[in-house]
C-alpha cells in the first residue's frame, strides 16, 4: 500500500525556560521540518501537551511553575501517551532512570550537542510515524487516518470533528456494506446513550458536506453504506 497522500508532518511541543536554547532548538528544528511550540513554564508546557495536538514532546527536567518530573508524571497518569524526549542536567544513573520510570521515552543530558537531539527526535518520529501509517485505512479516493481523524481527498486533508471520525471509521471499515442506525449509535454515541436516530442522519449530514461524498448513500429506515466506486483513480 504506497500512502503518497498521507502528509504527516510531525508537530512538536518544547517545554523548556531557557529562551536561548528555545530560540536555538526552535531554528534547528524547523530547519529539519517539525512544526514547533514552545512553552517557558512547567504549568503551560502541561496545558499545552495536555491538548493532545503534538506528535512529540521535548521535556526539561528543571522548570519554574511546575517540575519536569511532576509535568511527565501527571501527564502520564491521564493517559496521554505522546513520546516524550526528556531532558536533564542531572546525570546520576539514579536520575536517568528517574526520568525514564516518570514515563519518558528517551533522554538527553545537558549539555548537548544538536546532532544527537536530531537523532533521537527522529527515532521517536519514526516509532510514532509507523502508528500513523499502519491504522490507516484507504478506500477509492479515500484516505482516513483515524488517530488524526483526517480524512484525504484529491491531495487535500479535510479534518473531522470526533464524532464524524468515529462515525466516518465505521464507515470505512464496512466499505459497501450497509451499516445499520442501531449499529452507529451503539458504536458511536455507546448503548445508554441519548442520541436518536436524527442525530445520526446530522452527523452523515456533515460528513457529506465536509468530504463531498456523493458515495455514502442512504438506504431508507435502514442505515447508510458508502458505495465503492467503480474505475476510482489509483
Ligand atoms: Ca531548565
Amino acid at each position: 500500500m504506497v500512502l503518497k497522500d498521507v502528509v504527516v508532518v510531525m508537530k512538536l511541543l518544547l517545554v523548556e525556560d531557557e529562551s536561548k536554547l528555545v530560540d536555538a532548538l526552535s531554528h534547528i528544528l524547523k530547519k529539519n521540518g517539525f512544526v514547533i511550540d514552545a512553552a517557558l513554564d512547567g504549568q503551560t508546557g502541561f496545558e499545552m501537551a495536555c491538548t493532545g495536538i503534538y506528535d512529540i514532546i521535548i521535556l526539561d527536567r528543571m522548570l519554574p511553575q511546575k517540575d519536569g518530573l511532576a509535568v511527565l508524571r501527571e501527564f502520564r497518569n491521564q493517559g496521554h501517551d505522546t513520546p516524550i524526549l526528556f531532558l536533564t542536567a542531572k546525570s546520576t544513573p539514579e536520575d536517568r532512570a528517574e526520568g525514564l520510570n516518570a514515563g519518558a521515552d528517551d533522554y538527553l543530558i545537558k549539555p548537548f550537542f544538536s546532532v544527537e537531539l536530531l537523532a533521537r527526535l527522529q527515532a521517536l518520529a519514526r516509532r510514532k510515524n509507523k502508528d500513523l501509517t499502519e491504522n490507516v485505512l484507504v478506500a477509492d479516493d479515500l484516505v482516513f487516518n483515524p488517530l488524526r481523524a483526517q480524512v484525504t481527498k484529491n491531495s487535500k486533508v479535510i479534518q473531522l470533528t470526533l464524532k464524524e471520525s468515529q462515525l466516518f471509521e465505521l464507515l470505512m471499515r464496512n466499505y459497501g456494506l450497509v451499516v445499520t442506525k442501531e449499529r452507529i449509535i451503539q458504536k458511536v454515541w455507546g448503548f445508554n446513550s441519548e442520541a436518536e436516530f436524527t442525530t445520526v442522519n446530522l452527523y452523515i449530514h456533515y460528513l457529506r458536506k465536509k468530504l463531498k461524498l456523493s458515495n455514502l448513500k442512504t438506504v431508507r429506515g435502514i442505515g447508510y453504506y458508502l458505495q465503492k466506486i467503480r474505475n476510482a483513480p489509483s
